[in-house]
């Protein structure tokens, strides 16, 4: 099956020639030109990614995307910053988009980065989890947290599975850029931590006293869910 992708910009000079070129990549494409119109699309049929501009008409990117998190849709969100919108950019992430690139951009290089996103986006076999007050649906790539859903980006998410599957274990910054984000050349170790730092915010009582996604000085980071049979020295 094709890859459906949702491409939300507004200026035909750009969304054409790029429709084009994701069709003869072997993707569906569906372009919508108005925000409050990709919204709706976006909350009601199943996109594997979308790649959203921010100024558009009707309402920008970046409410489009916070209110798709806050709806619970975890679907990959690639944002098209026009140069110098870097504060756009830094809120986008902030707000659960998982990707950025700036306009002008190569059109292969945005080929790499859909292909490297729906990779990532591919959930794993397994399916229900829970750690304390944290339950993973990996299926469906829901969590909840004291039994309401909690939205996460798909890189929260990824990030999230991959310290469920590796509880009490010693996670260095190095390991997590390697497996939760393939050395994708624009990440360093300090997204790692900022990445943490919004697990803590979404998911402890006190992210400032973290219990479930620990420190370690130099060394990285460990996830101690509460009912998981390991002996917590700290
Ligand atoms: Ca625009």
């Amino acid at each position: 099956m094709k890859p459906n992708i949702l491409l939300v910009e507004d200026e035909e000079a750009i969304a054409l020639p790029l429709r084009d070129r994701l069709h003869n990549a072997g993707y569906a494409i569906e372009i919508a030109s108005d925000g409050l119109i990709a919204l709706e699309r976006a909350s009601t049929a199943a996109f594997q990614l979308i790649l959203l501009d921010i100024q558009l008409p009707g309402k920008n990117g970046i409410d489009i995307c916070r209110d798709l998190r806050q709806r619970g849709i975890q679907t990959p969100i690639l944002m098209l910053t026009a140069f110098g919108e870097t504060t756009d950019k830094i809120l986008g992430l902030k707000i659960g988009a998982d990707d950025y690139l700036t306009k002008p951009f190569d059109q292969a290089e945005l080929l790499a980065r859909i292909e490297a996103l729906l990779r990532r986006a591919t959930p794993p076999p397994s399916t229900m989890l829970s750690f304390g007050p944290i339950r993973i649906d990996s299926r469906a790539a829901q969590v909840f947290f004291k039994g309401q859903p909690v939205p996460l980006s798909a890189r929260e998410f990824q990030l999230l599975c991959y310290f469920a599957a590796n509880p009490g274990k010693l996670l260095s910054r190095e390991e997590l850029l390697r497996d939760v984000w393939s050395y994708d050349p624009g990440v360093s170790t300090r997204t790692v931590d900022v990445h943490v730092g919004w697990l803590r915010q979404k998911f402890e009582e006190d992210p400032k006293q973290p219990q479930l996604f620990i420190t370690r000085i130099g060394l990285g980071y460990l996830f101690l869910p509460p009912d998981a049979d390991i002996v917590k020295t700290t």
